[in-house]
């Protein structure tokens, strides 16, 4: 894997678990010769794994979309800042560098884009790996309410089994590496007609 695209919170929690975690992940893309592709902001566990990552003199990509580029919030110490004009068009250019998906602790816009990722993965648009660092057990929650839509026919469990968990990084890794995509798509097989 060339790059992974990491999203993550920008915020930090209230629990330093959460970037002890970002900055663990940082290291071991940069033993593993890993790229990071991320939102470009310096703020939150975001702004942890940058500068984790820069200081390992390893390649930090951030994608930005215009709106979001303020003094406050912004990297000015990266590889290379890309800006795009819209939120949408983030998504896009993020996907086409890199190889697979990472999930860290964070809120709704964590969850947006991973959720998108596995919506494109669903549907067969992307067939990349989808991970989930489950410091501290954080999406709990989140995995409970996936096999709910499973059990109440709204999710494929195929579908479901697209995204890999794990709260230890190197195992996380390994299991990406490995990653087959489900051979049919949802947009040929859907779960409750
Ligand atoms: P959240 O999980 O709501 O804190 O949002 C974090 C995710 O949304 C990150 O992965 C970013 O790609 C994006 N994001 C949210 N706020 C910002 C910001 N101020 N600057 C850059 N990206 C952001």
């Amino acid at each position: 894997m060339k790059r992974i695209a990491v999203f993550c919170g920008s915020s930090k929690g209230f629990n330093q678990e959460y970037a002890q975690a970002a900055v663990k992940l940082g290291d071991c893309f940069s033993k593993q010769g890993i790229g990071l592709v991320y939102g470009g902001g310096k703020i939150g566990i975001m702004g942890v794994i940058a500068d984790t990552m820069m200081k390992n003199n390893s390649e930090v990509i951030g994608v930005i979309p215009g709106l979001l580029k303020h003094e406050e919030v912004i990297h000015t110490q990266i590889t290379q800042m890309i800006t795009t004009k819209k939120m949408s068009k983030r998504k896009v250019k993020i996907s086409k560098l890199v190889d697979g998906y990472i999930a860290l602790p964070g809120g709704f816009g964590t969850l947006d884009e991973i959720f998108e990722a596995l919506t494109l993965g669903q549907l067969g648009i992307e067939d990349k790996a989808i991970g989930i660092l489950n410091t501290n057990n954080f999406f709990h929650h989140a995995l409970l309410q996936l096999d709910h839509m499973v059990k109440e026919g709204f999710l494929k469990q195929e579908n479901r089994d697209m995204i890999m968990v794990s709260d230890s990084i190197e195992e996380l890794i390994i299991k990406m590496r490995s990653y087959k995509a489900p051979v049919l798509s949802k947009v040929v097989n859907t779960v409750a007609s």
